[in-house]
């Protein structure tokens, strides 16, 4: 039986974020009918966020001197996975990383540096590519290269269920911006929907924090609802490793670029919410891991203490630890006062004369609070921490009033595990080895280069996988469908 469809195309991509646009814009210049369904009012999704992306042995790293080889990429990638993650997949985005960058270049990106994350992090392999406007250019670029093609955007369209007929995706069921039911024919669907980071439901469902995910405060759109993965369950297909997520800390309520945000972030003292020092804070490195130890704790909360000195360093000499380019390295953080004003009335910092008063007014007990900080004090008088280990440089006397504690908790970026799938993009039938012919699930949909954390010794790695997994899924479904029609 042929289904009736209200229109009909190659491909049909669910989702027109980094994953997704990329996607469009090689299935445009294949040749290939394409849609676009995007669930918001805008295209870009989380992608509009990226700062930077992974690539190995690109021009760009070329062109500087740096040589981080795919051999390398690649067993980064799995023994950060501990061999988790799918090595058929890792070598597909290893691979093609570097073409992903000629790619974006050729629709217009330009590429301002190759760095790493934290200046000091000595693991960390240089794969992150810096585009002049970021993330947010490149999806502008990816936008109007796939419109130009021909590419169908369609805004406020919400795809809810895949269409099957003799075990093949054969289109899906939409909504449409005034509310109508669609029905979309596909000789190929790419799932682009980046994850479920934006469904506190599906978060404690499915990321691995469980029941503390209910603390976690999501940083990215709305829209990542983790449909895809539901249809692709829905369908048949096969699920691995679905509760990766990628964090980073932020103070409750703020964003990342806040000051006071930035200061909670640095490694100075951080305690629990008993009060007690819980972790060698030069973790704040790694944003990443710095995340799933604060998401871990009591209420997935933590807080920073640092005295009035160190908060006059912070904004005069400048942050010791920086964000991206949210909070760079050595910004000066000469915005805290000015938002100190509203964050002690929400509860998001606290300052006070004594230690005492600070560990009341964040909930601690007091006789705690003060024996961590004699206990910190003494680790920074005799230069060596041997609570921790942190290195001596971020020993910070907490000495001078006023004293002030940041309350800081766990941000979602994106989440980055969730549809198993071959190294050709293609969803893996539940119980099989096979793919489900026609179905695809890109990006942050689709698990496969991760184990169960997000590994940020290869910085920019999820746009890197977004942008790179995207053409690779047209080319392939472009070569399904043209071997399709020879026959
Ligand atoms: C603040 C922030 C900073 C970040 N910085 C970096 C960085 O520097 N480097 C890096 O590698 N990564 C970074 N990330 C992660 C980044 O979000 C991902 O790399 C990237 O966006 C993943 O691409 P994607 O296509 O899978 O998802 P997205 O780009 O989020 O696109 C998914 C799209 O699908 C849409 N959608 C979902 N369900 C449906 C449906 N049913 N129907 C239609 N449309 C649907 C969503 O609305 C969304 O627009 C950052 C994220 C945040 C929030």
């Amino acid at each position: 039986m042929n289904m009736q469809f209200d229109a009909e195309y190659d491909i049909v991509i669910v989702g027109a974020g980094a994953s997704g646009l990329s996607a469009a814009v090689e299935a445009v210049k294949n040749g290939s009918s394409v849609a676009v369904l995007e669930k918001l009012d805008s295209v870009g999704g989380r992608g509009q966020f990226v700062e930077g992306s992974t690539a190995f042995e690109s021009d760009e790293q070329k062109k500087r001197g740096i040589e981080v080889t795919r051999a390398q990429g690649f067993k980064a990638l799995m023994d950060e996975s501990q061999w988790r993650a799918n090595a058929e997949v890792v070598s597909a985005f290893v691979h093609n990383a570097a073409t992903t960058i000629r790619k974006l270049s050729d629709i217009g990106a330009v590429w301002e540096d190759v760095t790493i994350y934290a200046y000091e992090q000595e693991s960390e392999l240089k794969t992150m590519h810096w585009a002049e406007g970021e993330g947010a250019r490149i999806i502008e670029l990816m936008e109007k290269a796939a419109r130009d093609g021909g590419a169908e955007i369609y805004l406020n369209t919400a795809a809810s269920r895949l269409l099957t007929e003799d075990g093949r995706v054969v289109g899906l069921e939409a909504r449409d911006a005034d509310g109508q039911e669609l029905q979309l024919g596909a000789k190929a669907v790419i799932l682009a929907g980046g994850g479920y980071a934006s469904s506190p439901e599906m978060m404690e469902k499915h990321s691995w924090y469980g029941k503390n995910a209910r603390y976690l405060v999501d940083l990215g759109t709305p829209g990542n609802t983790g449909d895809g993965l539901n249809m692709a369950v829905a369908a048949g297909g096969a699920t691995a490793e679905t509760g990766s997520v990628l964090l980073m800390p932020v103070a409750k309520d703020k964003t990342i670029t806040s000051h006071v945000s930035g200061a909670g972030s640095q490694p100075y003292l951080w305690v629990n919410t008993s009060g007690r020092r819980f972790t060698d804070e030069v973790v704040a490195m790694n944003f990443s891991d710095a995340a799933n130890v604060i998401a871990q704790g009591d209420q997935g909360t933590s807080f920073t203490i640092f005295d009035e000195a160190t908060k006059k360093h912070l904004e005069t000499a400048g942050s010791d630890i920086g964000l991206g380019t949210f909070i760079p390295y050595h910004a000066q953080l000469d915005r805290m006062d000015a938002e100190l004003e509203q964050d002690l009335v929400t509860g998001t910092a606290a300052k006070a004369d004594t230690i005492e008063e600070l560990a009341a007014a964040i909930g601690a007990p007091p006789e705690t609070l003060v024996a961590t900080v004699d206990r910190y004090n003494q680790l920074v008088a005799a230069g060596a921490d041997d609570d921790f280990y942190k290195p001596a440089k971020y020993l910070r006397a907490i000495e001078r009033a006023p004293f002030y504690a940041v309350r800081m908790v766990a941000g979602t970026l994106v989440s980055v595990g969730g549809i198993k799938v071959n190294g050709n993009l293609q969803v893996i039938a539940e119980g099989t080895t096979d793919p489900i012919p026609g179905l695809y699930a890109v990006g942050a949909e689709a698990s496969g280069i991760y184990g169960d954390t997000y590994p940020l010794t290869v910085p920019g790695n999820i746009s890197g996988f977004s942008y790179t997994s995207g053409w690779l899924a047209a080319d392939h479904a472009a070569s399904q469908i043209a071997e399709s029609v020879a026959v």
